[in-house]
C-alpha cells in the first residue's frame, strides 16, 4: 500500500530533505524550503509526486470525450470491433493463439484505402 510522507524540496537546487531547514546545504541558499506530500510507492524506494494545483479529479460525468477522425476499413465488422474504423496514428495489435485467423482477418482489410496502402 502506497503511503504519504511530507518532504521538503529546495526552490532553488531542487534537492529533497526529509526535514525543514533555514538553509539548504546543498546550494547555500536560505528559506528556499518547500513543503511537499509525496506517495512512496509500495514494491519499491521510488517516489512520486503527488499531482498538486491545476489538477483535479473530475467526475466521470463531467469528463468529456473527443470525437477521433476515424479511418474506415470497409468492413462494417472489422469497423464494428474497432470502435467505428482505425483512429490516425493510433495502433492495432491483433493477438491470439497460432491458427486463430489473425492473418485471414488481416487479409480482409482492404489496401484500397490511400492511407493503408504500404508506400514502397
Ligand atoms: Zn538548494
Amino acid at each position: 500500500m502506497a503511503k504519504a510522507k511530507t518532504v521538503f524540496f529546495c526552490t532553488s537546487c531542487g534537492n529533497e530533505y526529509s526535514k525543514w531547514l533555514g538553509r539548504c546545504p546543498a546550494c547555500g541558499e536560505w528559506n528556499t524550503m518547500q513543503e511537499r506530500t509525496v506517495v512512496a510507492a509500495a514494491a519499491s524506494s521510488k517516489t512520486v509526486a503527488v499531482p498538486g494545483e491545476g489538477r483535479r479529479p473530475v467526475r466521470l460525468k463531467d469528463v468529456e470525450m473527443g470525437v477521433e477522425d476515424r479511418i474506415t476499413l470497409r468492413s462494417a465488422e472489422l469497423d464494428r470491433i474497432l470502435g467505428g474504423g482505425l483512429v490516425k496514428g493510433s495502433l492495432v495489435l491483433i493477438g491470439g493463439e497460432p491458427g486463430i485467423g489473425k492473418s485471414t482477418l488481416s487479409l480482409q482489410i482492404p489496401l484500397s484505402n490511400p492511407v493503408l496502402k504500404p508506400s514502397m
